[in-house]
C-alpha cells in the first residue's frame, strides 16, 4: 500500500517497499509495484522521486 504523508502544504507518496517519496500517486503505484514484482528499483520510475524535506 502506497502511504501517503503530509508536510506543510504538500501531500506525498511513500513507496513501501523502498521508501521513495512522489508527488503523484501514479508514480507511488507504478514504483511500488515494480518494486513487489522485481525485488528491486527501476530507474526509470525512481528518477521521479521527490525529496520530503
Ligand atoms: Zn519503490
Amino acid at each position: 500500500m502506497v502511504k501517503e504523508i503530509k508536510k506543510k502544504d504538500k501531500t506525498f507518496y511513500i513507496c513501501e517497499e523502498c521508501n521513495f517519496a512522489y508527488e503523484s500517486k501514479e508514480w507511488a503505484n507504478k514504483c511500488e509495484n515494480y518494486c513487489k514484482e522485481h525485488r528491486s528499483c527501476s530507474l526509470e520510475i525512481t528518477k521521479h522521486a521527490v525529496k520530503t524535506d
